[in-house]
Parts: C-alpha cells; sequence; structure tokens
C-alpha cells in the first residue's frame, strides 16, 4: 500500500524515509535489548518530529493532527516505541502546555520541547488510580509562594528520559476531581526520583517507569491552568492522546499486515487471500476513521466520540492482524524476535494504554445514551 496519506507537506513522506532510514534497521535490536538508543531521540529532533504539531510562535512545526497522525503511523511502522515516545511528548505533555499554560510558561517550556532539546512525560496513572483518575493519591500543598508534591506515580512513559513532566496531584483525595491540578516538573528537581522501569511484553524499549516525589518543591510558576482544573487538563489532553495512540496502533496495524501480505504472496491458499482481504480493509477503514477524528480536531470541532472510536477500533485491529500475521506464518511466527511475533507483542499493549477499550466503550456509551 502507499503512504498513510500522501502529502500534507510533506510530513508523512518525510516520516516514511525516515522510518526506512533509521527505524526498521534497528527496530529488533531496540525490542531485543529493552533500550531507546541515545540517537533516535536526536534524530527525532533533528528531523524536526519533536515539534512536529507545536505552534511555529515557539520554534514548532505548526502541524495539525492529521499531519501528525500520519507521521506517528509511520514512525509506528518501523517501530512503535519510538512512535510512542513521539505521541507522549507532543500529545499529552507539549500540548496540553499549549493548550493551559500562560505565556510566560509556553515561551519557556515549549522552546526546548519543540526543538527536541526537551522529552516530555505524562504522569496521571498511580498504583492505585489507573482507569479512574481522580482516585490519584499524590499530594501537592502550598509552600512559600509555591507548592510541594509528594507521592508517586507508576506506568509513566519517557519517565527516565523526560526533562519535563507533566504531573498531577490533588489538594485533597476527599475533594475528588475538583482537588486535582497539572504542575510542570523539571528533571534533577531535589525530591523528584525515578524508582523503577518496567520490563514488559511489548512497547519494549518505550520507558516505562516509577515515579516518586518526596517534598518536591515547585515554583508557583509551575502550575499549569487554574487550581482545580487538573482532570479537564488530563482529560482534554487524552483526546489528542487517544488519536496519537491509534495512529501509532494503526503503523503497528500496518506493518503486520504487511508481514501478513509478504506470507501470503509466498505461499497463496484460499485461507491467505481471504485473511489479507479482511485485514486490508480493516486496516483501510481504521485509518479513515483516525483520520476523521485529527481532521476534527484539526476544524476546532468536538474529537471526543471520535478519538475514542479510534483508538478502540485502531488498538483492536493491530491486535487482530498482527495475530492474523502469526498465524499464517505458522511456527516461524513464534520464533522470538521474528517480526510478526514483535509486531503482535507490541499491538497488544495499545488496547490499555490512554485508556482501555472498556473505558473508550464507557466514553461512547454515555456520549451515544447519556448517563
Ligand atoms: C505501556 C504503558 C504505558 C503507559 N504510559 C502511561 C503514561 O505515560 N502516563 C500515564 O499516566 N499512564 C500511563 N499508562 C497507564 C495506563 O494509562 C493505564 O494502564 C490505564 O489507564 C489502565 O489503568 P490500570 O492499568 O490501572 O487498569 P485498571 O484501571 O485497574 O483496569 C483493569 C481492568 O479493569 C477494567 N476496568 C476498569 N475500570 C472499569 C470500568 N469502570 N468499567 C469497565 N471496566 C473497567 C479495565 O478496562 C481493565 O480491563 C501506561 C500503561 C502502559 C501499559
Amino acid at each position: 500500500m502507499g503512504p498513510a496519506v500522501a502529502s500534507l507537506d510533506g510530513w508523512a513522506e518525510r516520516a516514511r524515509s525516515f522510518t526506512e532510514r533509521e527505524l526498521l534497521p534497528r527496530a529488533a535490536q531496540i525490542d531485543r535489548e529493552d533500550r531507546m538508543p541515545g540517537e533516535v531521540p536526536r534524530a527525532l529532533a533533528q528531523e524536526g518530529f519533536l515539534g512536529l504539531s507545536l505552534p511555529q510562535a515557539y520554534g514548532g512545526q505548526g502541524a495539525g493532527s492529521a499531519t501528525t497522525a500520519a507521521v506517528l503511523e509511520e514512525l509506528a511502522r518501523g517501530s512503535a516505541a519510538v512512535a510512542v515516545l513521539v505521541a507522549v511528548h507532543l500529545s499529552v505533555c507539549a500540548s496540553p502546555i499549549a493548550q493551559w499554560g500562560d505565556e510566560r510558561q509556553k515561551e519557556e517550556l515549549l522552546r526546548p520541547m519543540a526543538s527536541g532539546r526537551w522529552l516530555g512525560a505524562f504522569a496521571l496513572t498511580e498504583p492505585a488510580a489507573g482507569s479512574d483518575a481522580k482516585q490519584l493519591q499524590t499530594r501537592y500543598r502550598a509552600s512559600g509562594d509555591g507548592f510541594k508534591l509528594t507521592g508517586s506515580k507508576t506506568f509513566i512513559t519517557n519517565g527516565g528520559l523526560a526533562d519535563l513532566i507533566l504531573v498531577f496531584a490533588t489538594r485533597d483525595p476527599a475533594l475528588g476531581s475538583k482537588g486535582i491540578t497539572a504542575f510542570a516538573l523539571r528533571k534533577g528537581t531535589p525530591g523528584f526520583t525515578v524508582t523503577s522501569r518496567f520490563d514488559k511484553l511489548g512497547l519494549r524499549g518505550s520507558e516505562t517507569t516509577e515515579l516518586a516525589f518526596d517534598e518536591v518543591v515547585l515554583e508557583p510558576g509551575a502550575r499549569i491552568g487554574p487550581e482545580g482544573s487538573g482532570l479537564k487538563v488530563a482529560l482534554g489532553a487524552l483526546t489528542g492522546g487517544r488519536i496519537g495512540i491509534a495512529a501509532c496502533a494503526l503503523g503497528v496495524a500496518g506493518a503486520a499486515y504487511e508481514e501478513l501480505r509478504r506470507t501470503a504472496l509466498l505461499h497463496p491458499s484460499e485461507l491467505a487471500r481471504a485473511q489479507v482481504a479482511r485485514s486490508y480493509s480493516e486496516l483501510t477503514a481504521t485509518r479513515s476513521l483516525v483520520l476523521q477524528a485529527a481532521s476534527r480536531r484539526d476544524a476546532g470541532l468536538p474529537a471526543e466520540e471520535e478519538a475514542s472510536a479510534a483508538k478502540l477500533l485502531a488498538s483492536q485491529a493491530a491486535v487482530r492482524i498482527a495475530n492474523a500475521a502469526v498465524d499464517l506464518a505458522g511456527r516461524a511466527g513464534v520464533i522470538s524476535g521474528s517480526p510478526a511475533e514483535r509486531l503482535l507483542r507490541d499491538a497488544r499493549v495499545f488496547p490499555i494504554v490512554e485508556g482501555t477499550t472498556e473505558i473508550q466503550e464507557r466514553i461512547l456509551g454515555r456520549a451515544l445514551l447519556g448517563g
């Protein structure tokens, strides 16, 4: 199949060529060693991908959601871990700062993110707060002119690599969603430590870490958005985030489709034809849905339902098509590190990140049926 979306100011084509040059030759190694080579974020920065969707006024490329989705899809075709690194940096760290930050924060925080000098992370999940984010226990309190932060976060992508982390904390858990505020935390702030790193089934090479905050002093200017608006900041970020993750899942689905097609061409059968036809249809339909969600955002229209539907279907398509690629490859499909096996492990993570399938169903059920 041709590029995901032609044109888009040439960004999709640039990402495709980057993937072929920089990612496809490294993908198996990134997975095997579970480590992101230092040169990859540097190369991403050099290409402008780490500033892709950030406003030009702060050094970004000013690309819209549709272009960003096409780029993430292309990157994920080569390495899902690399695409997720970019998706988290742009969609759930930089983008909410661009939306909620004041002028000084945007000037100070977005510029180094847009150039790729700083990498971003998003820290919402906690040991006892996953799908139900308002249960979070990480606390902040006023201290001098600023705040003090204490608690922990878990399963934070880019956690150990990030220079800037958007952290969500509550003034008092009894206040529920009204008590939550977002803060920008810099790497190296005293009291902030990366306590562990998870060894995962898939998306290996994408850092997933546990963070601890022990009386971390935050300047008054670290607060992003008004006090008590944190859940709104987080949920708003997750709409863009879900389109980003859907695009990453689509890239894995596309790579799995190519594996499936390669096997089918070598060993043609009726079953192989049916699998290729079904997977092609699923991939093409899901791509249209991701593009629709992204285009609505670009047009300034609400896109929560489309983002949830895109994330739900793209992550399922990735799992199903990767599974079909393993099946059709027979015994070769289960060899550790074989392309189909790696793609299936990567695909399997997408139904969980940035809201599980059941949570997307709840969001959609509420939007479509009320209650
Ligand atoms: C690789 C990876 C990277 C991640 N990166 C980040 C990150 O950068 N930042 C961050 O903040 N978080 C991150 N997460 C966390 C992720 O967002 C959570 O794992 C996710 O929200 C689900 O939370 P949980 O794991 O606690 O599962 P739980 O909430 O405990 O859910 C367990 C199961 O119960 C189901 N369930 C839960 N509630 C309901 C309900 N109300 N109705 C029906 N079913 C329900 C779920 O669908 C799931 O099947 C990451 C996770 C992974 C796996």
